[in-house]
């Protein structure tokens, strides 16, 4: 039995948590290895390490001095290693980090070293061996990670090694850089991890007993999801639900393993049991769980007889294709499409021109758009089989006053997807979880 156990942010941020983990690895010999975050907040209002990384970086950037940025990092590594009786070693290897930052001064570089501080601490507390993700994640020419070639170097460093740290969020690039995920991302490598290793779980260790119907943020004490698809997971994940990267979700896929969250600091509670497809025992819930983001902007069009031209949708995309824009939902009728964009990829005058150029490329009737919109995903398999879902879920909205700007039923069935202005997001999601998990 081999488990692969990720400890994030919140798990790594000192060394009273560091402590915790080594508790959680003893309990049990199958936890053999650890993929580890750089240090999170330890309360609120605390920086993250890898946000004060990127503060170093852009001083260093403006022609700065590693000076008290990197002084701050420091002392937050410094103050673990002294309550772990490492703080020698600590010393030693802020030194020689800060050194490799200021001779790289890349920006990937830069913010791996809290991963890689922490990896280094964490093995050398609980006394086992630390492999640096740099020697084994490797990323393709095209940027992604070159699979075949990582779990190939990861079995050969992992083989024979009772137990080991890997750091987490990096690998190294075709050419020889190191090269970060995007944030979150040890979730990643604790897939990939996984994978390599033919793990029978991936455990995902954190500050929340599981995965929550609805994001704490919003609702207190959310009721806990006990098991989740692979499926219902990606869509959640995806639409904003970030207790887990999304893509953390392709790797385990291939090799059906299941992932259990759990909580770092209520290590008995059961978590969420994340399986390939949903679990049959239990009665299956119409929703599994809701999810959303703020910042889109939808372009929407409207032109008579649209359905019976050919290649109107083909002109619009495009346009987009051209502006290198990629668009989340694309919802139509007979005589309407719209397109909905991350408002992101449209800033700086590029709405402006997309809408322009729309305007040339299909002169629609109508062209209207709205920005600021909450997406808000409601997501489950029991949807498509229980009658009345969608009639519940826009009645809850209507009811607590808040307008729907547009609709997107995926064709999947698993979700259904409500565009709200930002200002209407808390409330809606609000409205939507009273309606599923409180009657
Ligand atoms: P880690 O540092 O362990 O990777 P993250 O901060 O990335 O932790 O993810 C855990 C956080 O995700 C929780 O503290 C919680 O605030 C947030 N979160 C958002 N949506 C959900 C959800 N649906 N279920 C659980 N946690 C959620
Ligand atoms: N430390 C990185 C971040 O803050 C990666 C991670 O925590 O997974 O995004
Ligand atoms: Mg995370």
């Amino acid at each position: 039995m081999i488990k692969v156990c990720k400890f994030g942010g919140t798990s790594m941020a000192d060394g009273t948590t560091l402590a915790r983990i080594g508790k959680i690895v003893e309990a049990d010999p199958a936890r053999k290895f650890l993929v580890v975050s750089a240090p999170g907040k330890r309360y609120s209002g605390d920086s993250k390490v890898t946000d004060l990384l990127i503060e170093l970086h852009r001083e260093l950037e403006g022609g700065g001095h590693v000076g008290e940025i990197y002084e701050k990092i420091a002392r937050r590594f410094l103050s673990m290693g002294e309550e772990l009786g490492l703080k020698g070693e600590v010393e030693a290897l802020l030194e020689e980090t800060k050194e490799d930052i200021l001779r790289e001064k890349k920006y990937d570089f830069t913010l791996s070293r809290g991963e890689y501080l922490a990896g280094k601490v964490a093995a050398r507390y609980l006394g086992i061996s630390f492999v640096d993700a740099r020697e084994v994640i490797r990323f393709g020419e095209n940027g992604r990670v070159d699979a075949e070639r990582t779990y190939a170097l990861l079995r050969n460093a992992l083989q024979g090694l009772e137990r080991a740290v890997i750091a987490g969020f990096y690998g190294e690039d075709a050419a020889g850089n190191v090269k970060i995920f995007s944030r979150g991302g040890s979730d990643v490598t604790g897939a990939i991890v996984a994978r390599a290793v033919h793990a029978d779980l991936y455990e995902n260790w954190t500050d929340v007993s599981g995965f929550l119907a609805c994001d704490p943020r919003i609702v207190p004490s959310p009721a806990r999801i006990r098991s989740l698809s692979y499926k219902e997971l990606r869509e959640l994940s995806y639409m904003g639900a970030n207790v887990l990267h999304s893509e953390s979700i392709f790797p385990v896929r291939e090799a059906d393993i299941p992932i259990r969250i759990l909580n770092t600091f209520r290590p008995e509670d059961e978590g969420t049991l994340i399986l390939p497809a949903p679990d049959a025992s239990g009665a299956l819930r119409p929703v599994t769980g809701i999810a959303g983001k703020k910042n889109f902007t939808v372009i929407f069009l409207e032109k008579s007889l649209m359905n019976a031209e050919i290649g109107f949708a083909y002109r619009v995309l495009d346009v987009l294709f051209r502006h290198g824009i990629s668009f989340e939902h694309m919802p139509s009728g007979i005589d309407t499409m719209s397109f909905v964009i991350d408002s992101e990829e449209l800033s700086g005058g590029t709405l402006e021109e997309v809408e322009r150029e729309i305007e040339e490329a299909v002169h629609p009737d109508k062209i209207s758009v709205f920005s600021d919109v909450a997406l808000i995903a409601v997501v489950g398999h029991g949807m498509s089989r229980t009658v009345g879902t969608a009639a519940r879920l826009f009645s809850a909205i209507a009811n607590t006053g808040v307008n729907v700007r547009m609709i997107d039923q995926g064709s999947s069935e698993l979700n259904i997807i409500v565009g709200v202005d930002n200002m209407h997001y808390e409330r809606t999601v609000r409205a939507v979880y009273e309606e599923f998990f409180k009657k």
